[in-house]
């Protein structure tokens, strides 16, 4: 089993040989292909399982690398989670030129906000910022044509629900979505049931 059976494009596959992915996880190997066949996916996974490179590596198999605006969004319920997502992201399209903001709470606004007005590919989000940048125009979520949950449950039990849920009114209709949760409490449900069109369920 290696990386090649999913043909990726050239600069990935570099990139997972500098960083010593030799094989495909249990989880990357049901969500690459998943996510490559466009469809929506609720990856039921620990931390560990490699999770963050199953959904990345696809995702950024997909983009179209010379527009301006961003097309992938993470939203992560925690600031240290959204500097990890941020860092593995930026590692997976070295060879890509990719930029990927991380945007949350603890670091400036108006930083941010310049930051976004530059050619960005990924932004990875905590909810309340990213709302923040949503209301204040600072952020373009019209070319969003991917967008990612992570650790949704965490994001319910820290009561950012219905931030997620404000968050999902304001991208474009028709994007895949990429929903990642240790459990699948109701709520969990609830949402994908809302906003995802027959979701694989990947448990591994
Ligand atoms: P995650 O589950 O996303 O937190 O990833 C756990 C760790 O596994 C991270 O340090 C990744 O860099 C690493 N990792 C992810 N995919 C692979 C792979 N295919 N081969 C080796 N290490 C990996």
């Amino acid at each position: 089993k290696s990386f090649e059976q999913f043909e990726l494009i050239e600069p990935l596959l570099k990139a997972l040989t500098v960083l010593g992915y030799e094989s495909p996880t249990d989880v990357q190997s049901l969500v690459i292909p998943a996510i490559k066949n466009n469809r929506d996916v609720i990856i039921k996974s620990k931390t560990g399982s490699g999770k963050t490179a199953a959904f990345a590596i696809p995702v950024l198999n997909k983009i179209i690398w010379d527009k301006k605006e961003p097309q992938v969004l993470v939203l992560t319920p925690t600031r240290e989670l959204a500097t990890q997502v941020r860092d593995d992201i930026f590692n997976i399209g070295r060879f890509l030129r990719i930029k990927v903001e991380a945007v949350h709470g603890k670091s400036s606004f108006d930083n941010q906000a310049k930051q976004l007005k530059q050619r960005t590919h990924v932004v990875v989000a905590t909810p309340g910022r990213l709302i923040d940048h949503i209301l204040s125009k600072t952020i373009d979520l019209t070319a969003i044509t991917h967008l990612v949950i992570d650790e949704a449950d965490e994001m319910l039990k820290m009561g950012f629900i219905d931030q997620v849920k404000e968050v999902l009114t304001h991208v474009p209709m028709n994007i895949q979505m990429i929903l990642l949760s240790a459990t699948m409490p109701q709520d969990i449900v609830e949402l994908s049931n809302l906003h995802m069109v027959n979701p694989q369920l990947i448990v591994a």
